[in-house]
């Protein structure tokens, strides 16, 4: 199941301000949002990401690959939902030990 080509690759708006992306030749096209735009390009990455969010009445919303995927390629790039400090004796400051 490809991503529609007329919609944006994560949110699914149908609107006049998607477009195709131009560093990836149009693998998937992208909204107006520029957050969009930065989950398919990160920066500092180089490259985009070839994934695509796809809605079905069966499974409601999940991830599908946009194009083939090389062994080792990045697939989605996310912050952490949680960082804790280490429990190896000196590697952070006492002080930020709870
Ligand atoms: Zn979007
Ligand atoms: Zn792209």
């Amino acid at each position: 199941m490809p991503p529609p080509p007329d919609t944006c690759f994560l949110c699914g708006d149908a609107s006049a301000g998607v477009a195709p992306c131009r560093e990836c030749d149009g693998v998937v096209s992208v909204c107006a949002d520029e957050s969009h735009l930065a989950a398919h390009r990160p920066r500092g990455l180089g490259r985009c990401l070839p994934f695509a969010v796809v809605e079905s009445a069966d499974a409601g919303r999940f991830f599908i690959a946009a194009n083939d995927i090389a062994r080792g390629e990045i697939v989605v790039v996310d912050e952490a939902a949680l960082v804790a400090p280490s429990m190896i004796p000196g590697l952070y400051p006492a002080n930020l030990l709870l």
